[in-house]
């Protein structure tokens, strides 16, 4: 069975010619991010350094204690998503951004902590790969159908974000 992550972009568009990317992308950085407080809050953290370093930091983030400070907003969902999420019963990551007019001005990332098929507790490796994944969803990636990439859409042990991956980042915010 496979364990999808799955992204929900719910795109307000007021004026199609305001669009002038393709791809609904943050108009600056550094993003201000709050991670809910809790003992894997640091598993987040890191796959946030991640896509900065990795990045080159074209994306940056700054770590907030506030939610109202912040845009880039991330929770821990310690319930049972088959049960609690039926619509999205294999899920164990979500990623809703809103953006209008092409750029984004907030994103909510769920970080879930159970395995939809078994409830068995996910391990911190697989955290970290979920965080990894819902982040580049929150800078705009889509999904890859390569297994090499951290944006495709399946838990598969990958801990690493691929130079794909950061391709299609280029694509958003470095544009010809
Ligand atoms: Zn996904």
């Amino acid at each position: 069975m496979k364990k999808f992550l799955f992204v929900i972009l719910l795109t307000i568009i007021f004026c199609g010619t305001a669009l002038a990317w393709k791809t609904p992308r943050w108009g600056y950085f550094p993003l201000n991010v709050y991670i809910q407080d809790h003992p894997k809050k640091p598993i987040v953290e890191k796959a946030f350094e991640t896509w900065q370093t990795a990045s080159g930091e074209i994306v940056t983030f700054r770590m907030k204690d506030s939610k109202l400070a912040s845009s880039l907003h991330v929770k821990f969902d310690d319930k049972n998503p088959r049960v609690q999420k039926k619509d999205f019963s294999n899920a164990v990551g979500l990623a809703v951004t809103q953006s209008p007019l092409g750029f984004y001005s907030k994103a909510d990332l769920t970080i879930f902590l159970l395995s939809p098929q078994t409830g068995r507790t996910l391990n911190d490796k697989e955290l970290y790969e979920i965080s990894l994944h819902e982040i580049g969803h929150a800078l705009g990636l889509p999904h890859s159908s390569s297994r090499g990439d951290i944006m495709y859409p399946d838990l598969h042990g990958q801990t690493y974000i691929s130079g794909n991956d950061l391709n299609m980042l280029k694509k958003i915010y470095l544009p010809d």
